[in-house]
């Protein structure tokens, strides 16, 4: 069974197309700067079935229709493509941000499924209507071929409403559904079932502390496989620093900047999401360049590495005392997977919480997933590498074999 996964963000489309059967990625793709004057195609090729094939163009891409019509071209192409045909895809797996409280679980696409996307429009401005496009068009590219939505929120549906709920006005949440949605949702699902795989407990007995750190960093507390907590709220902006978004930060700056710095709310969002975060305090967003102008003494990088790690190990002492057992802490995304520094540093001083790394284990590279813990820690630590394409992928198969 091939499924093609497609992840329509506010100005890229990501796409992979999977061989289930061979349990094998056929080629994966990423449209870029959709909208702007020069944008980017690339896609890499299977390398044993397609020697070579790493392709990149320069292209300009209108929008995300445009993107979608790209991909399929690409896909079939007599230079890059990997198919004869569109037809020989079996399903499509889509990406959706949010899902609202509407949405607890993978749905098959429906004429009701894309309208209640479109409902959730007004929470996700930037995402959903990009979400939808992916969908609508799929539908003419790709006729007759089953579509599965899988959402960002799903997974943390679970959430108690004391932790979901914000301290406002109740009718901020019984008219506008302003409350916790949280983010990341595919990914710390993953994760969860990877790491209980990797320690052999059942999913439904193990505590974990999922911590994903990419460009976008968000923790979660997974309660018996149920997450009961998560850093990011209502958007994605919540919660931990990030690399340009600021995480949690006192709700009165936006007044009290937009009196004394004259920003408008659009810039100041504009600010928060973009300009802040290890950029704002550092001028750097990757942790590898964060790390070599540290070596050199530069005291911004430190200081955001510092306030980083300071807030992930603020939230695993929080999570711990929401789980009050924890089986597992778990790293993933490209910070989490390669960072040795930052996970010792969150991880530092957490000795009486029963974490004790092993050093030796967190500083060599190895891929898998796998334990970083010293054998008397309590609480074992793991690296799993997180794939979301992969559990959109098994999420659409499990749906597409069940309507047959
Ligand atoms: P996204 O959220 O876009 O999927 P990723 O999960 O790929 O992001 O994470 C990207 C971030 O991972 C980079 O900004 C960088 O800080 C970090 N990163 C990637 N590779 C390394 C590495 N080898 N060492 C340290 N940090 C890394």
């Amino acid at each position: 069974m091939k499924i093609l996964v497609i992840n329509c963000g506010s100005s890229s489309l990501k796409y992979q197309l999977l061989d289930m059967d061979a349990r094998s990625v056929i080629a994966n793709g990423v449209i870029e700067r959709i909208g702007e004057e020069t944008g980017t195609v690339s896609q890499q090729n299977h390398p044993d079935e397609w020697p070579d094939r790493k392709n990149s163009e320069d292209v300009r891409v209108k929008d995300h229709e445009a993107a979608m019509r790209l991909m399929a071209g690409k896909l079939t192409d007599g230079q890059w493509g990997v198919l004869r045909s569109l037809s020989e895809i079996d399903a499509l797996g889509h990406r959706v941000v949010q899902g609202g409280e509407r949405f607890s679980k993978p749905e098959l696409i429906t004429p009701e499924v894309i309208e209640s996307i479109r409902e959730t429009i007004p929470l996700a401005p930037l995402h959903n209507p990009a979400n939808l496009t992916g969908i609508e068009v799929a539908e003419e590219l790709f006729p007759g071929t089953p579509g599965v939505a899988v959402f960002d929120t799903e997974f943390h549906q679970t959430i108690p409403q004391k932790a979901f709920m914000y301290p406002l006005p109740k009718a901020f949440y019984t008219e506008n559904k302003i409350r916790k949605y949280g983010f990341h949702g595919t990914s710390h699902k993953y994760v969860t079932k990877a790491a209980c795989d990797h320690l052999g407990k059942a999913v439904g007995e193990t505590n974990l502390i999922t911590v994903h750190l990419g460009n976008g960093c968000s923790m979660a507390a997974v309660e018996k496989g149920r997450c009961v907590d998560t850093t990011m709220g209502f958007t994605p902006l919540a919660g931990l620093m990030m690399g340009t978004r600021c995480g949690d930060i006192d709700p009165a700056i936006h007044a009290f900047v937009a009196k004394h710095r004259k920003l408008s709310l659009a810039e100041i969002d504009s600010v928060l999401n973009k300009e802040s975060g290890l950029t704002g305090i550092c001028g750097k967003n990757d942790f590898r360049d964060i790390h070599a102008a540290r070596e050199k003494g530069d005291k911004d990088a430190q200081l955001a590495f510092e306030m980083f790690t300071y807030r992930v190990r603020k939230t695993i002492g929080a999570y711990m005392a929401v789980l009050k057992t924890v089986d597992a802490i778990a790293f993933t995304a490209g910070i989490g997977e390669n960072d040795q520094f930052v996970r010792a540093a969150a991880c530092e001083g957490l000795e009486r919480l029963g974490v004790r790394l092993d050093s030796d284990e967190n500083t060599t590279r190895r891929p898998g997933t796998r334990s970083i813990h010293a054998r008397d820690s309590e609480v074992a630590v793991l690296i799993v590498p997180t794939d979301e394409e992969l559990e959109i992928a098994q999420a659409t198969r499990a749906l597409v074999e069940n309507k047959h």
